[in-house]
């Protein structure tokens, strides 16, 4: 009886082997190294996709067994690693501007001036020049820069030149004056006309929702709309370029986005990351039933453009002394930051949406404005019960350490993006002190006290590169790969973490860890190669490491021809 059992389970073996090897593949990868992110499979050497999805993984050996020839497209990894597709959790994604002046990275102001004047040259009179990217902790100077130092080369041109962080504009006397910016003016809630100190005039920086008094009146349109809108859609199509060559196959934006122009993408066979959008924050009823509307065209279970989370601002940011802390700044005792709302109205719009199912983002910098958000989605608990909401928390950067076990309790994901602390730390701690840096970035906390992290860039304020990402949640260094062991070292992650929380991470904050963020049989065939090995080369490889193939739904949509 035994050996009659023994024998019909060989008998099953066989012809579920011979099944299988019937099934054939539309892709296969071989001879990877693949980091699958799978807890229960971590490793492998080869992969198999029928369609969009998935179907096997396993050895070399075991792949070629779905290998038609003649059909099957066969990658050949030689040794590569083969990691999920990074999945940015945090982007401001939209068509590129092909005349946007880029000064990230600029240590000499008077680049800005040059700069400037050259796009002018390019530019009719009254067009606006638009750029930015600028962090000036970079500067040599390190001082914030004034408008005296665009305004001799622009004298007929609006120019508006963002800080990295977004939460800062400069521009120059021309924007004044259209907006009637002067230094009577008074100052909005929730935002800062920066004014000298010895003149009392306007220096051309305005902060947060200062930034909302622009009026560009006079900007002269010198296109027609239909050359405007060929403009934005190869805007469009550079974008999509740049995330597919980056692997980044899943973009989370934060806050709005045109739908239609996804739509007419995905049509045409460009839309080659998956997308969410989401919209504004908001406790009006009437609006968030339009909501209902959007969602149910673009349900959660689609799985390339769907409607993501609901988006609100609780502060500003650390660069700009803006973000809300309980104390006030280390160097500049005047101020404790600038809230976006009084907190009242905030939890009061976070409780209508809770109520209605749509899972919340607040972009959060400060101790102050953290413990906000944490307590209007504690509330959301208390008033309309406890459900799977996965409420998010954009950015998570400076908690209370004794906040920080809130989060798991509360479900409330920090949402992260590692680039921003080694871009920051360069001023971090001049601004809030030592004591309050230990809650900054606090990543490994958070992974003790139970946190699932999503990571992205916050793109374009910082380049959407995962390399750079990866480079800063492994080093905590600056991107020259200064000497030490880098900023508060005991929150460093492994590149196996920092891949992690980049892939399937992500994609538990928008309740998508069912089917993708990990390669495994069943899931999405989201799949990228890289040149190196991430794994085992020194630090200052990471950021040379280059994406060779990225394949999305089963599809390659970038390969390098290496
Ligand atoms: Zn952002």
């Amino acid at each position: 009886m035994k050996n009659l059992i023994c024998l019909s389970a060989i008998i099953t073996m066989i012809i579920t082997n011979s099944c299988m090897s019937q099934e054939k593949a539309d892709l296969v990868i071989i001879n990877g190294k693949v980091l699958t992110i799978d807890k229960e499979n971590p490793a492998a050497e080869a992969i198999a996709v029928a369609g969009e999805k998935i179907i096997a993984v396993g050895s070399t050996k075991k792949i070629e067994e779905y290998i038609d020839k003649g059909k099957t497209e066969v990658i050949d990894a030689k040794g590569r690693l083969v990691i999920p597709g990074f999945n940015d959790a945090h982007v401001h994604f939209g068509p590129l501007d092909p005349d946007f002046i880029e000064l990230r990275y600029t240590t000499d102001p008077s680049v800005i001036t040059e700069k400037v004047k050259a796009q002018v040259a390019r530019s009719k009179p009254g067009e606006a020049i638009r750029g930015g990217h600028w962090v000036h902790e970079m500067f040599t100077d390190k001082k914030w820069p004034s408008k005296e130092l665009i305004d001799k080369v622009s004298p007929d041109n609006p120019v508006l030149l963002n800080r990295a962080d977004g939460h800062s504009v400069l521009v120059n006397s021309y924007v004044l004056k259209e907006s009637g910016i002067t230094r009577n003016t008074p100052v909005p809630f929730g935002g800062e006309i920066q004014k000298d100190p010895v003149t009392g005039e306007p220096t051309g920086i305005l902060k947060d929702a200062a930034m909302d008094l622009i009026r560009l009146g006079n900007e002269k349109v010198e296109r027609t709309p239909e050359e405007q809108k060929e403009r934005t859609w190869q805007g469009y199509l550079l974008a999509m370029k740049e995330a597919r060559e980056y692997g980044v196959t899943s973009l989370q934006n934060a806050g709005a986005g045109d739908f239609d122009a996804y739509e007419e993408l995905h049509k045409k066979g460009e839309l080659t990351s998956r997308i969410d959008i989401g919209a504004p924050l908001t406790g009006d009823t009437a609006v968030l039933k339009k909501y209902k509307e959007t969602e149910k065209k673009y349900p959660d279970e689609g799985n390339w453009i769907r409607f993501g989370y609901l988006k609100a601002f609780a502060d500003g940011s650390i660069g700009s002394s803006t973000a809300l802390m309980f104390e006030p700044y280390a160097d500049n005792p005047a101020t404790s930051g600038l809230a976006m709302w009084q907190y009242e109205e905030l939890e009061k719009m976070v409780l209508a949406a809770d109520k209605m199912g749509f899972q919340i983002g607040i972009h959060a910098i400060g101790d102050k404005g953290n413990n906000w958000i944490l307590n209007a989605f504690e509330k959301a608990v208390e008033v309309n019960g406890r459900r799977d909401s996965r409420h998010r928390d954009e950015h998570t950067q400076t908690v209370q350490l004794s906040d920080i076990p809130r989060f798991a309790k509360l479900g409330v994901i920090p949402s992260m993006q590692p680039t921003h602390c080694i871009s920051d730390k360069l001023f971090y701690e001049k601004r809030v002190g030592y004591e309050r840096c230990k809650g900054t970035y606090a990543w490994r906390t958070f992974i003790n006290a139970g946190s699932v992290l999503a990571f992205g860039t916050d793109y374009q304020v910082e380049p959407l590169n995962p390399m750079e990402g990866l480079y800063a949640a492994v080093t905590r260094k600056d991107r020259l790969g200064e000497e030490g062991n880098g900023w508060f070292p005991e929150q460093k992650l492994t590149m196996e973490e920092a891949i992690y929380y980049y892939t399937y991470g992500s994609a538990y904050a928008q309740f998508m860890e069912d089917r993708k963020g990990i390669i495994k049989t069943g899931y999405l065939a989201d799949i990228v190669i890289v040149d190196k090995d991430l794994l085992t080369i020194p630090e200052n490889e990471i950021m040379k490491t280059k994406v060779d193939y990225t394949i999305v739904g089963g599809k390659v949509v970038y390969a390098s021809g290496n």
